[in-house]
């Protein structure tokens, strides 16, 4: 009966009800009463709620708590009459197009939403040492060539896979502490996987300017907007080796965001899979204005133009002047690895900046430039075994 107890205990974060009936379980009273209402209260909660078992850290407003269950909901109501296009399909990896798919998929690669929390302030876990998957592959995160004008407002980020990503670099086996509010306790969940999914919301998501809606606080289209960036979230849960997490690219030259780390150099990243949801969203909701879809459309014309098609490479060569600056490049590369202050870091990061540009100017003049097509990636996850 403990067992059982404390399995209820374990899906009941999405309910402060049910959290409630847990709390009077662990003092002992009407034990078996009250888990079999416990019991029989989650059937018909099932019923009504989101089907999905992600759990909502207690540190998060109620008003935020309320909209992301309500998010959820419209998710799981969703009737989609059209079947998704060939490419959703593909991107997805779904045989067809329905809200209890997207549920699942949305389930299998977020189990926790945390509030916005300072990293330093997080509360991590280091389980020492482990041997981690393709242990020597790290996806080469790239720099970014200029600074975010004016101020950039976090709308969600995939902490979990950020927290994996650090423990791969250290070979350590790390975790964090979240808030689950019985009794002040606190969850540790262990970060095995980037599929583990510990995604946090940021200052962003619940902005009145950044809604689809701004008239209409609780309008579908505003639950759509941000199940779209829940989506690419989820999507940093997936990918191994050099492509673990989907991280973004560099925007190329005459993007709107040229320069800022906000692209994606493949073609089923975080923004193919927030674009595509997007534009089945449009597709199908009977719920929404022809205003709210032309909102909807703007946001989906902006994923959309963050998937890098091609990317400008250098063809196989034994130029001596080019093969040298691959060198200073690879040199100045492990130099930014080893710095320890910040302005240490800026001195090499601009020195490699204008490397690279050395290079592929030379390149040009060379006629040694050639265009790739940015490929479909394997998002298989790793996982510590
Ligand atoms: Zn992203």
């Amino acid at each position: 009966m403990i067992l059982l107890k404390k399995l209820d205990c374990k899906s009941y974060s999405f309910e402060d009800e049910k959290r409630a009936l847990c709390y009077k379980d662990l003092h002992g009273e009407n034990m078996l009463k009250t888990v079999l209402i416990s019991i029989l209260f989650t059937t018909l909660m099932n019923t009504s709620l989101a089907d999905v078992n992600i759990k909502l850290s207690s540190k998060i407003k109620k008003s935020q708590k309320k909209a992301i269950k309500s998010d959820l909901s419209v998710l799981e109501k969703f009737s989609f009459s059209k079947e998704g296009s060939d490419d959703f399909l593909k991107v997805f990896d779904l045989k067809s197009l329905t809200s209890s798919a997207l549920e699942e998929w949305l389930d299998q690669r977020v189990s926790w939403v945390i509030p916005q929390t300072d990293f330093k302030k997080l509360k991590l876990i280091d389980a020492g040492f482990v041997v981690y998957p393709n242990k020597n592959e790290l996806p080469e995160i790239e720099t970014p060539t200029v600074k975010p004008t004016g101020k950039g407002v976090v709308v969600m980020s995939n902490i979990g896979t950020a927290i994996y990503y650090i423990g791969k670099q250290s070979s350590k086996r790390m975790g964090v502490k979240i808030s689950r509010g019985l009794f002040k306790s606190k969850e540790e969940v262990m970060l095995d996987s980037p599929r583990t999914g510990v995604i946090q919301i940021g200052e962003g998501l619940f902005m009145r300017r950044m809604q689809v809606n701004r008239q209409k606080d609780n309008s579908v289209a505003n639950s759509l907007g941000r199940l779209q960036t829940f989506f690419h979230e989820a999507r940093h849960s997936d990918g191994h080796g050099k492509n673990l997490g989907f991280f973004h690219a560099v925007c190329p030259k005459g993007h709107d965001y040229a320069g800022l780390n906000a692209c994606d150099r493949n073609i089923n990243g975080p923004y193919t899979v927030g674009a595509s949801l997007m534009k089945e969203f449009i597709r199908n909701c009977d719920d929404c204005t022809t205003t709210e879809k032309e909102t909807m459309k703007i946001i989906w014309l902006d994923s959309l133009n963050r998937v890098i098609k091609e990317t400008e490479v250098i063809a196989e060569n034994d130029n001596p002047e080019i093969k040298l600056l691959e060198l200073e490049i690879s040199l100045k590369g492990t130099l930014l690895a080893l710095t320890s202050s910040a302005e240490e870091r800026q001195n090499v990061e601009k020195e490699l900046l204008e490397l690279k540009k050395k290079l592929k100017d030379l390149a040009k003049l060379e006629g040694l430039i050639e265009l790739v097509q940015s490929p479909f990636i394997d998002s298989a996850p790793e996982k510590i075994q």
